[in-house]
C-alpha cells in the first residue's frame, strides 16, 4: 500500500507537472497528500477546542471617515468566483446568473466597488480568482465596466487543479469520457497560493495595497466594509474572519473555536467533525456563532509567511469523497483533497474574529434563496447593498422539485417572481407556471394549482395548526378563531371622506389629477424672464435689454417679451408670453427698470417649470389600495381634490362588565376596582386605525347587558365586551349571549382562553360583530392584539392583517403550558449587532398591569414547547411601532 502510493503521489505531480501547474502548486499537493497518506482525516475532536469567547461585535466599532478612508485606500477586492453553480442545475459561472434588476452576481459586485470607489475616493481594486471554467464568461460580464479595472493588475487569476485520487490506491483517476472530471479544484483554501503564483499578491503590494477582503461571489452581503477595515488596521490585525450569530436554523455551517494546545482559533467546517461529535457541532448554545466565509487579511504578513514556508500555509485538509462524474452517481468514486480559505486563521498569530450582522451573510445557494433575493422584499440602495424593503424576518421559502435549477425556475416565474413583501413563508407543492404581478400574504401553501393568474393574492389559504396533536379537541387553535372571526368579516363599504377625516384609512378607488401640477409655465429663480436668442452674444460680451415690465407671484403679465427684451420676475410667477428662459439676477446688474445688463447667456427653459412637468391633468396620482399618509394628502389637495373615496373607518363602542367596577378617579369601596379595560381597549382600537367610544361598565346583570347592547348596536360597527366570560357564577356575558348569535369557545392560548364572538344585527339587519373578551387586563389586551386587531384592519383593509412575527433572543427562560400558545410580556431591544433581545417581565400573571404597561412586545411560545432557555430565540410581535 505504502508503495503502490508513493507510486500514486509521483503519478500525480507528474499530471500536474505536464499541466504546467507551478512549483508552490506543487508543494500544497504533496503536503495534503502526506497528511493523507498518514491517515489524517481532518477532523477536529470536540474536546481538543473551547467555544469561541466574548468577540468584537461590528456594531460597536467607531469609526471616524479619514481612518475609513486610509483603511480602504490600502485595500483590495478579492471575490472566489470558481462556483459554478452545479447544486443550482447550472454549467457556467454561478455568478452570471441574473440575481435582480437584470444584474449579475458580477454585475452587482462591480457596481458596489464602483461605489464605494465614488463614496471614499480610493483605489479598492477589484480581483477574481476563477477556475478555468469561469474565468471568461465572468470577465465579459465586468467588460461593461470600463473604469473598474486597475493600473497594474489584472481583474482575475485562476486558481489552481489538482488531480481527483482513486481511494484504494490514491492514484490519479483515469476519465476517458471527460478527461477534464479527473481534475477539480483544491478548495477556495487555494486563494493564497494562486495569489502567490499568479503574482497578483506582488503586485497589489506594489501598488501600497497591503490589506485583502476576501469573500464569495454568491453572498451579496459581502461588502468591502470600511469600519472593519479600519478595525483590523488600527489593531494590526494579521486575519480577520467575520462571523454572524447562529440561529437555530443554522446548524450547518462551519464555526470558529480556540483550540486548547496553543490557543489560536480555528475553524472547523461541517467536513471535520469527528465521528459521533455531530451533537457538539449543532448545539447552537455552545458554538454560538457561525464563520460567514468573509476574510480580510495583511499582505504582507501572508507574503512572509509564504516565502518562509515556501508557498505551503499548511492548512488542514478536508478530505471528500465525490463521483469523479457529480452529475452520474454510479461514475467511479474519487477522493478530492481541499482545504477551506477560513482554516487559514490557525495559521496567523493574533487572529482575531468579529460578529457581524446578518446581513454580510446574504448567499445564494438556492432557487429558494434566488427567488427571496429577487422578489420586492429587497431592493438595491445606492451602493448596491440589497436591503431588506421591510423589517422582519426574511420569508421562508421552499420550492418543489421542479423549481431547484435555475432553467425549471426561470420558466415558472415568467414574468417575474411573486412580492414578498407582506409574506411570512411560500410553500408550493406542484409545479404550477406564475403570472404576472402575484402577491403573496403571510403563509402561503401552493398545493395542486395548475397555474398561478396574474394579478393573484395568495395566502387566503387554511394554514395547518401548528400542532394538533398538543391541542386537545374541545378547544380551538388561535389560528382557527381568528379564522373563523375573519370568515364573517368583510371590507367596510366606501365612502368620500374630507382628507382631514382620511388619514390612515384606504384608497378604495384611483384618483386622477383635476389640474396640471404646475398649473402654468413659471419661473423657479427671482431674475429676468427673456427670449434665449436676445442673449446668444452675452457668453463673450454684457447684452443689455430693455425691461418691460415685472411679474410677481400670483400676478397674470398682461404683456409680452419681445426680441431685445427682458421683465423681471420672481419666483414662482407666470412666464410672460414670448419669453422662453430667466436669467438669474445674480447674471445682471439687477436693475428694476431702464435697462438690465446681462452678463451670461442662457438655454431655452433654463429656470422655467413648464405647466404639467409634476403631474400632467387626468393622470393617476393615488391607486387604490394606497393607505392616505400625510404626503397622499399633499399630492391630493395639491391636485384639486377636497376629499377620497375610501373604506370607512369603523366605529368601535367598548362596554365593560362586573359589579365591582368604578370609573377611574371615583373612591372605591371594598371589593371594588377601577375600570381600566375600558379606556385602554378604546385606546388599543383608536391606536388600529379605527373610532371608538366607551360606553362605561355595567354590572353583572343580564338584563342591564342587553339593555346596553340594543342602545350600542344602534351606532355601533363593532363592540367589545371585557369581563363575564368565564365559568364563574356571575359570568353574565356568556349566559346572556349565548343562543343570541355568539359564540363562546375555548381557545388554545395562554391568556385569554375564555373567548366569545358573534354577530348582533343593527339597524337594518346590519351584522355588528361583537368580541366579547376576557376580564382580566392582560388577557383583554393580549386578545385585542391577536383577534381584533386583525378583524379591525379587515374591515379598513389594511395589509397585512396580522402583525408581523420577528425573532428575538431571550435572555432568561421561561416556562409555558403545554397545548396552549402563550403569549407573554417582554421588553424587547436592539443588541450592538443589530439583532432583536426578549427580556420578559416579571408579573406573568394575567392581573399584572405595570408589568404589562413596562413591556413593549409579546412573546410567542408554540403550543408543543413548554420550556424556553436563555439564549433561545422566540418570535415576537412588536407593540410599539419604531424599532
Ligand atoms: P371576569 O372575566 O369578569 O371574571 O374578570 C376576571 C378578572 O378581571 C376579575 O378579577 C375582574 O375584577 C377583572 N376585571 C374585569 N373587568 C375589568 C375591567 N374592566 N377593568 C379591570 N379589571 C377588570
Ligand atoms: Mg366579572
Amino acid at each position: 500500500m505504502m508503495a503502490m502510493s508513493d507510486q500514486g503521489l509521483r503519478a500525480s505531480v507528474d499530471l500536474m507537472r505536464r499541466r504546467g501547474l507551478g512549483p508552490e502548486a506543487i508543494s500544497v499537493f504533496e503536503h495534503y497528500f502526506e497528511q493523507l497518506q498518514a491517515g489524517a482525516l481532518g477532523t477536529i475532536p470536540e474536546d481538543s477546542i473551547e467555544p469561541l469567547g466574548d468577540i468584537q461585535a461590528l456594531g460597536e466599532v467607531k469609526v471616524a471617515d479619514d481612518e475609513a478612508r486610509a483603511a480602504l485606500s490600502k485595500t483590495a477586492v478579492i471575490k472566489l468566483n470558481g462556483g459554478l453553480g452545479t447544486g443550482m442545475g447550472m454549467t457556467g459561472a454561478k455568478s452570471a446568473l441574473e440575481v435582480k434588476d437584470g444584474l449579475t452576481f458580477l454585475d452587482i459586485i462591480a457596481l458596489q466597488v464602483l461605489a464605494l470607489r465614488e463614496r471614499w475616493d480610493v483605489e479598492l481594486p477589484l480581483v477574481l480568482m476563477n477556475s478555468f471554467r469561469t474565468s471568461e464568461e465572468s470577465l465579459k460580464i465586468l467588460a461593461k465596466y470600463p473604469d473598474l479595472p486597475v493600473q497594474g493588475l489584472p481583474l482575475d487569476f485562476i486558481q489552481s487543479a489538482e488531480p481527483k485520487l482513486r481511494p484504494d490506491d490514491l492514484m490519479p483517476v483515469q476519465w476517458p469520457a471527460d478527461p477534464e472530471l479527473e481534475w477539480c479544484p483544491p478548495g477556495h483554501g487555494d486563494v493564497y497560493v494562486s495569489l502567490v503564483t499568479s503574482g497578483v499578491l506582488d503586485a497589489l503590494l506594489e501598488k501600497g495595497i497591503r490589506y485583502a477582503f476576501l469573500s464569495n461571489s454568491d453572498n451579496l452581503g459581502a461588502t468591502c466594509d470600511p469600519d472593519v477595515a479600519a478595525w483590523m488596521v488600527e489593531h494590526g490585525l494579521p486575519y480577520v474572519a467575520e462571523v454572524c450569530r447562529r440561529t437555530k436554523s443554522d446548524r450547518k455551517g462551519g464555526h470558529l473555536a480556540v483550540r486548547k494546545s496553543d490557543g489560536r482559533i480555528v475553524l472547523r467546517d461541517t467536513a471535520m467533525v469527528a465521528e459521533g461529535e455531530e451533537r457538539f457541532f449543532r448545539d447552537i448554545k455552545r458554538h454560538s456563532t457561525f464563520n460567514a466565509n468573509n476574510v480580510w487579511i495583511d499582505l504582507e504578513v501572508l507574503r512572509e509567511r509564504m516565502t518562509a514556508k515556501q508557498g505551503v500555509l499548511g492548512l488542514p485538509i478536508i478530505v471528500n469523497r465525490k463521483n469523479v462524474d457529480p452529475a452520474d452517481p454510479s461514475s467511479p468514486e474519487v477522493i478530492q483533497m481541499e482545504s477551506a480559505m477560513g482554516t487559514a486563521i490557525e495559521v496567523f498569530e493574533g487572529s482575531e474574529a468579529i460578529l457581524v450582522p446578518r446581513t454580510r451573510f446574504r448567499p445564494v445557494k438556492t432557487t429558494n434563496d434566488l427567488l427571496v433575493i429577487r422578489s420586492d422584499f429587497f431592493s438595491l440602495d445606492d451602493g448596491y447593498h440589497v436591503v431588506a424593503t421591510v423589517d422582519g424576518p426574511e420569508p421562508y421559502v421552499d420550492l418543489d422539485s421542479a423549481y431547484r435549477f435555475v432553467p425549471g425556475f426561470e420558466k415558472r416565474f415568467p414574468k417575474g417572481v411573486p412580492s414578498m413583501r407582506d409574506c411570512t413563508s411560500l410553500r408550493v407543492i406542484g409545479d404550477p407556471v406564475f403570472g404576472r404581478n402575484v402577491r403573496c400574504v403571510g403563509d402561503v401553501l401552493i398545493d395542486g394549482y395548475r397555474r398561478v393568474l396574474d394579478d393573484a393574492v395568495l395566502g387566503e389559504l387554511p394554514v395547518p395548526a401548528t400542532s394538533p396533536a398538543a391541542t386537545p379537541r374541545d378547544l380551538r387553535t388561535v389560528d382557527e378563531h381568528l379564522k373563523a372571526i375573519l370568515s364573517t368579516l368583510e371590507p367596510s363599504p366606501t365612502e368620500w371622506t374630507r382628507l382631514t377625516e382620511a388619514l390612515g384609512l384606504v384608497v378604495a378607488r384611483d384618483v386622477r389629477s383635476k389640474v396640471d401640477l404646475p398649473g402654468f409655465d413659471n419661473s423657479s429663480m427671482d431674475g429676468y424672464a427673456v427670449r434665449a436668442e436676445s442673449l446668444a452674444a452675452a457668453a463673450d460680451a454684457p447684452v443689455r435689454l430693455r425691461v418691460v415690465g415685472e411679474v410677481a407671484a400670483g400676478d397674470d403679465p398682461a404683456f409680452s417679451v419681445g426680441p431685445g427684451e427682458a421683465a423681471r420676475i420672481m419666483t414662482g410667477a407666470p412666464i410672460p408670453e414670448g419669453a422662453d428662459a430667466v436669467i438669474a439676477v445674480e447674471d445682471t446688474d439687477g436693475a428694476a427698470s431702464g435697462e438690465v445688463e446681462c452678463r451670461a447667456s442662457v438655454p431655452r427653459h433654463r429656470y422655467v417649470r413648464p405647466r404639467g412637468e409634476d403631474v400632467a391633468s387626468g393622470t393617476v396620482i393615488v391607486s387604490a389600495g394606497e393607505v392616505v399618509g400625510a404626503r397622499t394628502i399633499a399630492l391630493l389637495a395639491a391636485c384639486g381634490h377636497a376629499g377620497v373615496e375610501v373604506h370607512r373607518r369603523p366605529h368601535v363602542v367598548v362596554l365593560s362588565t362586573g359589579t365591582e367596577l368604578v370609573e377611574p378617579g371615583e373612591p372605591l369601596g371594598p371589593g371594588q376596582i377601577h375600570d381600566s379595560n375600558s379606556s385602554m381597549l378604546w385606546a388599543a382600537a383608536v391606536g388600529a386605525g379605527a373610532s371608538a367610544e366607551v360606553r362605561g361598565a355595567v354590572g353583572d346583570s343580564e338584563k342591564d347587558l342587553l339593555a346596553a347592547l340594543d342602545d350600542i348596536v344602534t351606532r355601533a360597527d363593532v363592540v367589545i365586551t371585557s369581563g363575564g366570560v368565564s365559568m364563574g357564577a356571575y359570568d353574565v356575558v356568556k349566559s346572556a349571549l349565548r343562543g343570541k348569535g355568539i359564540d363562546f369557545v375555548k381557545v388554545a392560548m395562554q391568556p385569554g382562553k375564555p373567548q366569545g364572538y358573534g354577530l348582533l344585527t343593527g339597524p337594518g339587519g346590519k351584522p355588528v360583530p361583537l368580541f366579547a373578551l376576557p376580564g382580566n387586563p392582560v388577557s383583554s389586551f393580549v386578545s385585542f392584539e391577536v383577534f381584533v386587531r386583525p378583524a379591525l384592519r379587515r374591515l379598513m383593509r389594511l395589509t397585512p392583517e396580522k402583525r408581523r412575527l420577528r425573532p428575538a433572543t431571550l435572555i432568561s427562560g421561561v416556562e409555558s403550558y403545554g397545548g396552549r400558545r402563550q403569549f407573554g410580556r417582554a421588553v424587547v431591544s436592539r443588541s450592538a449587532e443589530g439583532t432583536l433581545v426578549a427580556v420578559p417581565v416579571a408579573g406573568q400573571g394575567s392581573h399584572f398591569v405595570a408589568d404589562l404597561s413596562r413591556a413593549n412586545a409579546l412573546f410567542v411560545v408554540p403550543e408543543d414547547v413548554t420550556e424556553l432557555v436563555a439564549g433561545e430565540v422566540v418570535d415576537v410581535l412588536l407593540l410599539d411601532k419604531e424599532m
